[in-house]
């Protein structure tokens, strides 16, 4: 943490649940997890039945205009924000539910054909265009590095991220906060950290290796 010289900033964990079953989760609940991260809405709704409000929900991965309806108002935060057809679903469903939907914008920093995420050079122009959806806040941005053996080989990717989110935090629009970096996972959250991350998502690290 000293190296990257936010000794006092917090960093939130989020715990990635996907195929962990709710007996684990609350147990991991228990000793003090409180944020959990899925990525497939089924799931999460499935498990926010049972587990209700003890924990906060992020969706996490990709997120299909048609599903909205099902998360909108059990969601902390949309970590996979990446496209208009989304933002316009997501102010649609959140106006209706009278709430201000928190959402981070996720980037393609690397720029890998498997992965969801807007460009580097296209957030900036798609942060301009969602202004007109009142019922949407952008808390920051979101990126998956590629998974590489020596974490080193993708530092990269996490300050490009970093990067970005200074530009357009000095911007100052209004419907944007900037204050939230969702970078780093099991593999490389310690780079990420080193680059600025202030949440992290814990999956393989928290809950072991998972079982598809
Ligand atoms: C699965 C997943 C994680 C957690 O990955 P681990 O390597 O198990 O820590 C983090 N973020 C996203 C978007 C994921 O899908």
């Amino acid at each position: 943490m000293e190296k990257s010289g936010r000794k006092d900033e917090k960093i939130e964990i989020i715990g990635v649940t996907k195929t962990v079953d709710v007996e684990q989760i609350n147990e991991a609940i228990s000793i003090g997890i409180k944020n959990i991260g899925e990525n497939r809405v089924q799931e999460l709704t499935k498990k926010y039945d049972i587990i209700g409000d003890k924990a906060n929900y992020h969706m996490i991965g990709h997120l299909q205009s048609n599903k909205v309806k099902y998360i909108i108002d059990k969601v902390e935060l949309i970590h996979s924000l990446d496209r208009m057809s989304l933002a316009k679903e997501l102010n649609k469903r959140a106006k209706m539910n009278d709430l201000i939907i928190n959402t981070l914008i996720q980037v393609n920093v690397a720029e890998e054909e498997s992965k969801h995420g807007l460009k580097v050079d296209n957030v900036i122009p798609f942060i301009e265009k969602i202004s007109k959806y009142h019922n949407i806040k952008v808390k920051g941005l979101m990126t998956i590095a590629p998974y590489v053996e020596n974490p080193e080989d993708i530092r990269w990717v996490f300050r490009d991220l970093r990067e970005l989110s200074s530009t357009i935090k000095a911007k100052d629009y209004k419907h944007v906060d900037m204050e939230i970096l969702s970078m780093g996972m099991t593999n490389d959250y310690t780079i990420a950290i080193e680059e600025g991350a202030n949440m992290i998502r814990i999956g393989t690290g928290l809950f072991g290796k998972r079982n598809y």
